[in-house]
């Protein structure tokens, strides 16, 4: 049956969403979270593997350290309190990729729970305000091995002939950073969806943790979202959207579960508690599984694992290795640069603090660095439905093409052309200078022939500027830069024009 999608604007007229986040992120530890297995990404299929980590009888798992060590920083980072005591536990269920029939993860008794986060959400009129996040947990578990179907037209197991699987996987560290629900956003929620796991992904890689690589799966959202009528004081019932892997996605695939499930219930119907997946062609999301809250797993304590109960002096140490809170970083910023109060907004709220900071320090001015990222960048990222961290450009490529702009070796035009070039793949800015010729030309003997060009050419507007107007030179300069295909150095023509003609 396909009744017509409600719009967002007449969804949103009926029924407040409600959104929750469930971030997975996969630390970068050098070995496994319970064995001494390697992690590193891309590896030979099974190559990393041993018998704990693949379930087999008589072996035993021992906590990583470093792990746990991480775990903490991300909980005393999101706000959290640490716990004093906590355990892991047996989640039970056969799955293919999960070796041993249970995955070791935590249940009631998370090492990090009951924190907040500040996002910043950017909006087009005030840049930005920030929406208070409440983070209810931060849990330690393992990673599953992957599941290959071969043979299907889709890479789901409908319609494969066979399905490999890999272990390589099982048993990486992961955090589970789970949200309470965000009440109150309205429109925005898709918008604060996307900021929040962006600032948290940015967030993870300040803490150095993990690569958090959203296309190679080490960062992974599942977006809980439900809608309930304006006048309800009860929350609606939820689905969840599993492992949408960009940013973009995230946004998208909000908005669209809020509208579908609009539709649900204007038709009458009720929205089902259930799994969903996002497909990124279509921008729909499909069922999954249905998903109760009562599913039982039947989780028990982990027999093999002592409990894990950080020495509060560890904590306190492990505090003292935090990035600067955002607030003390965004005052430190806007001092050494310079910047006024609502320009510290706009760039906040574009998302750009960290990309700026990294721009300057890769040796561009702060207002450089600020036009560039807020301005042709910024365009960029819209037109492609992209973050701004997500465009295929670094902040050092940016401060390099901000270096032949102040070498005077290229002007703003061709700094946008080489801009093109970097961000379609062609390399360095130095490398696409090269292949595409877009130095300026200063060199007189270049300039002077299509500058008498021009003097020949445009009469009048030689005896304009030999009466005394010298603004109207510009006509002049216009058309030798047009001759040039902009490849000139506006000011040497300038001087050239005003030369001959005095
Ligand atoms: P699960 O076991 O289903 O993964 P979790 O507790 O790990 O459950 O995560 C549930 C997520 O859903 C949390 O982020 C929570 O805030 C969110 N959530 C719970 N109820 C609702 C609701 N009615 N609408 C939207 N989100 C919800
Ligand atoms: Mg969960
Ligand atoms: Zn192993």
């Amino acid at each position: 049956m396909l009744t017509p999608l409600p719009t967002y604007e007449d969804a949103l007229a009926r029924f407040e969403p409600v959104i929750g986040l469930e971030v997975h992120v996969e630390l970068g530890t050098a070995s496994k979270m319970f064995c001494g297995c390697a992690t590193k990404f891309g590896a030979e299929p099974n190559t990393q593997v041993c018998p704990t980590c693949l379930g087999l009888p008589g072996s035993l798992p021992v906590l990583n350290g470093a792990a746990v060590e991480s775990a903490i920083r991300i909980g005393l980072a999101l706000g959290c309190s640490i716990a004093d005591w906590c355990r892991f536990a047996r989640k039970n269920y056969f799955y293919p990729d999960m070796p041993k029939n249970f995955q070791t993860s935590q249940y009631d008794e998370p090492i990090a729970f009951d924190g907040s986060v500040d996002v910043a959400v950017p909006s087009a009129e005030s840049g930005g305000e920030l929406v208070r996040v409440g983070i209810e947990r931060a849990h330690m578990e393992e990673d599953t091995g992957k599941s290959l179907h071969v043979g299907g037209a889709t890479g789901r197991i409908h319609g494969a002939s066979h399905s490999l699987v890999d272990y390589n996987r099982a048993g990486i560290p992961l955090i589970e950073i789970v949200t309470t629900p965000v009440i109150g956003a309205g429109a925005r929620a898709p918008e604060v969806a996307r900021a929040y796991v962006g600032q948290l992904r940015e967030l993870l890689l300040a803490l150095g943790v993990s690569d958090v690589r959203m296309e190679q799966g080490s960062l992974r959202c599942d977006a809980n979202v439900s809608i309930r009528p304006r006048s309800s004081a009860v929350l609606g019932t939820r689905t969840e959207t599993k492992n949408v892997n960009s940013l973009r996605s995230i946004e998208r695939a909000v908005r669209h579960e809020i509208r579908r499930q609009a539709g649900v219930l204007l038709a009458g119907g009720t929205v089902v508690q259930e799994t969903r997946h996002w497909h990124e062609d279509t921008g729909v999301t499909t069922s999954g599984r249905v998903k109760s809250d009562a599913e039982d797993y039947r989780y028990f304590p982990e027999p093999d694992l002592v409990p894990v109960a950080p020495e509060r002096e560890w904590v306190d140490r492990l505090r003292g290795t935090l990035p600067e809170p955002p607030h003390v970083r965004r005052g430190r910023l806007q001092q050494e640069w310079g910047c006024s109060e609502n320009e510290m907004r706009d760039i906040v709220g574009a998302g750009a603090l960290g990309l700026v900071e990294l721009t300057v320090a890769a040796g561009a001015s702060p207002q450089a660095a600020r036009k560039w990222w807020l301005t042709e960048l910024a365009r960029r990222a819209k037109e492609d439905g992209l973050g701004l961290a997500e465009l295929p450009v670094t902040p050092a490529q940016v401060a390099g093409v901000q270096a032949l702009v102040d070498v005077g070796r290229v002007n703003d035009t061709l700094a946008r052309q080489i801009l093109d070039g970097v961000l379609a793949g062609e390399g360095e800015p130095e490398e696409v200078v090269a292949a595409r010729g877009l130095e300026v030309v200063s060199d007189d003997a270049a300039l002077g022939d299509a500058v008498d060009r021009a003097i020949t050419a445009n009469p009048d507007v030689v005896d304009k500027i030999r009466a005394g107007k010298v603004a109207a030179a510009g006509a002049l300069i216009g058309a030798v830069m047009k001759e040039m295909r902009g490849q000139a150095d506006a000011g040497r023509v300038r001087e050239l024009v005003l030369a001959r003609l005095s």
